[in-house]
């Protein structure tokens, strides 16, 4: 069975000064409601200049959060002017990296190939991608709930091997920080169509033991009815995971 991943998203928020009184302020939440650090896996993607102070004071306090970054460079070194490589992030014990958020695919215009070629750089460093996919609302008007998702996770899985280590991540664009929340039913039927993506192009096997997140105004109120479904294996978290009660409360969202 496959272990809930509970994954906080902060953008671009807190900086590394903050981010190390919210990290400190979260492990202790958890720490004083006696929260089983083993039932859920917490991880959190602080942006780029934070993750040395993260790494440290994690590692100082054995706080069991694991940490990833929000983008990475296709590259694995060279002249590419603000890029980041994922040999950078793998040294910093980065575990996660997050691909193809619906924000850089609008903002800074990633297609889904340039997302297949971040895949393979976070494989090729020893990093879990945590490939994000989703359809705006005309989208989803226009070709159904699941065509969108489906397309964007057919070309992000190109070429990768079957016993890759993913997680994918279904973030519908007009849910997120929107408040307008998908209904779990609606979670449930694309991580179903995702689940069988995996399957057609890595194999059963790996069908059953990847996670598939569910991402869109996740809160303390709203989770537990995401997790009950067969398909939702955790939570992609934005603005609630920069509070430190909420995002607590969502990582204990079975008590
Ligand atoms: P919100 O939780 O703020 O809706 O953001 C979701 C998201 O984009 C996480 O990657």
């Amino acid at each position: 069975s496959r272990k809930p991943l509970i994954a906080g998203n902060w953008k671009m928020n807190l900086d590394h000064l903050q981010a190390v009184a919210f990290v400190q302020k979260l492990h202790w939440t958890l720490k004083d409601a006696a929260h089983e650090s083993d039932a859920v896996e917490v991880a959190v993607f602080p942006p780029f200049t934070d993750i040395r102070t993260v790494q440290t004071l994690v590692d100082a306090d054995k706080i069991p959060f694991a940490l990833g970054a929000q983008d990475l460079s296709t590259q694995d070194s060279g002249a590419y002017t603000g890029e980041i490589s994922g040999a950078f992030l793998k040294k910093l014990d980065a575990s996660y990296v997050i691909i193809g958020h619906s924000e850089r695919r609008q903002y800074h215009h990633e297609t889904d190939e340039l997302v297949g070629a971040k895949v393979q750089a976070a494989l090729r460093h020893g990093l879990v991608p945590v490939v994000c996919v989703g359809e705006t609302l005309e989208q989803r008007e226009e070709s159904g709930p699941t065509a969108v998702s489906v397309a964007q996770l057919e070309v992000a899985l190109q070429g990768i091997s079957a016993d890759a280590d993913i997680v994918v991540a279904y973030e519908p664009v007009w849910a997120i920080g929107t408040g307008q929340v998908a209904s779990p039913e609606q979670a449930q039927e694309v991580c179903a169509a995702l689940r069988a993506v995996v399957a057609d192009v890595l194999g059963e096997e790996a069908a059953a033991r990847t996670r598939i997140l569910y991402g869109g105004s996740v809160k303390s109120g709203n989770i537990a009815s995401f997790m009950r479904e067969p398909d939702v294996d955790g939570a992609l978290v934005g603005g609630a995971s920069l509070v430190a009660d909420e995002f607590a409360a969502i990582i204990r969202y079975q008590k």
